[in-house]
């Protein structure tokens, strides 16, 4: 029986349809730009049910990956009114993100009312991170009331790599591996892992903190947003300055180019100074986190490249990595250059940390953990 994978963002619904038992992809479909998103759903449903020889409602269970899980949801869950409840209540905190997520389960819960649902939540990874590394130096009482900390995103995908990269390096278990993953994509993360648990990433209260993204701005004096605000920096107004910082900064609003790496890169080997100088803000911050990183961890184990950027650039590869030998970060570069979509190993001569490329597969480990939820159930 088949095992639906439905990730529904704000303007796009991508889905994979699992075979239960093998982990077979059976199908992988993705519906771009969407503006009538129910609309959307129901074509999704329709071409199901043309696909599967016993229709859309032969599909066992959906697995959704929802964004913001809060404090509360430290696992997948089963989800019902409560787990629903709980979701809505996050939506505030994730106004972009959970709403479409919640739009797919009601969606799938209609057109599947016999289906069994499963919420699989970004922020569950990381909500284990310490007190000194989720809290912001706000006053205690005002974070708790407001509900403000660290939470990190990309968790599922951090999970993912990391899994992977631990059983490579052949200790799983051992509760003392210590892994940096790196999740450059569009949107761009990073974590520390020891022992399987994460104990610090760079995404904080919402996905703008941290590395420099494809249009995001990642770290910031927060006096800037205030000075932005004021006649003498701009008067922007509220929208103006999410926009800014969400949709016009990054490697877009550094280069004044372009947001995708590919372009920069090109652009760069053309002499472009803005490409340059996008493509060294984002290596150098991304330095700087796994130096840091390296230090609270204790030293690494591991490193992990993945997602667009992380699995496909060899460049930003190296060049991230390229002042960090003392630290015991060496790649080799034939290696480097030798990755082609797959898992590798890029260590080079006389590294201390195994380097590795790992492609990132989200829905492949949302589907595990709809198949665990499902024996526990049985
Ligand atoms: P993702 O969000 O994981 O799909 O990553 C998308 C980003 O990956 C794009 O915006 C590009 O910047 C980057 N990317 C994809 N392919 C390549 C490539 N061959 N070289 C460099 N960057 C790439």
């Amino acid at each position: 029986m088949p095992i639906l994978v439905f990730n529904c963002g704000s303007s796009s619904i991508k889905y994979t349809l699992y075979e239960k038992t093998s982990g077979e992809v059976i199908h992988r479909g993705v519906e771009q730009r969407v503006t009538d998103y129910n609309g959307s759903l129901e074509k999704i449903f329709s071409d199901l049910d043309t696909l599967l020889t016993g229709g859309f409602s032969s599909i066992e269970a959906v697995g959704h990956r929802v964004v913001h899980g809060g404090r509360r949801f430290r696992h997948p869950h089963l989800i019902d009114s409560h787990v629903m409840k709980g979701i809505r209540s996050y939506a505030e905190l994730a106004p972009l993100h959970n709403p479409p997520n919640i739009r797919g389960i009601e969606f799938a819960g209609h057109r599947l009312p016999g289906a069994r649902q499963v919420a699989v939540f970004d922020t569950s990874f990381h909500s284990g991170i310490p007190p000194e590394a989720h809290n912001y130096a706000l006053p205690v009482e005002m974070a708790k009331e407001y509900r403000i900390r660290r939470y990190g995103f990309h968790g599922i995908s951090h999970q993912y790599v990391h899994g992977r990269a631990a059983g490579f390096c052949d200790v799983n278990g051992n509760d003392e591996l210590k892994v940096i993953t790196c999740h450059l994509g569009n949107g761009c993360s990073i974590a520390a892992v020891r022992g399987g648990l994460c104990i610090d990433t760079s995404m904080g209260f919402t996905p703008l903190e941290g590395l420099v993204m494809g249009t995001r701005c990642g770290d910031l004096d927060p006096a800037i947003i205030h000075y932005l605000m004021s006649p003498a920096g701009g008067g922007l107004t509220d929208d103006q300055v999410h926009d800014l910082l969400n949709c016009e900064s990054g490697l877009k609003g550094l280069s004044g180019l372009s947001s995708d790496v590919r372009d920069l890169l090109a652009a760069r080997s053309q002499g472009h100074e803005g490409a340059a100088l996008a493509l060294s803000v984002f290596t150098y911050r991304l330095k700087k986190y796994i130096g840091a990183y390296h230090g609270i961890l204790g030293g690494a184990d591991a490193l992990v490249f993945t997602a667009g950027i992380g699995e496909n650039s060899p460049e930003i590869r190296s060049e991230t990595l390229s002042s960090l030998q003392p630290l015991g970060f060496i790649i080799d570069e034939g290696l480097n250059e030798a990755v082609s979509g797959g898992e590798a190993e890029i260590t080079g001569e006389g590294g201390k940390v195994r380097i590795f490329v790992i492609p990132t597969d989200e829905d492949f480990m949302i589907y595990q953990e709809v198949l665990k939820i499902l024996e526990l159930q049985t």
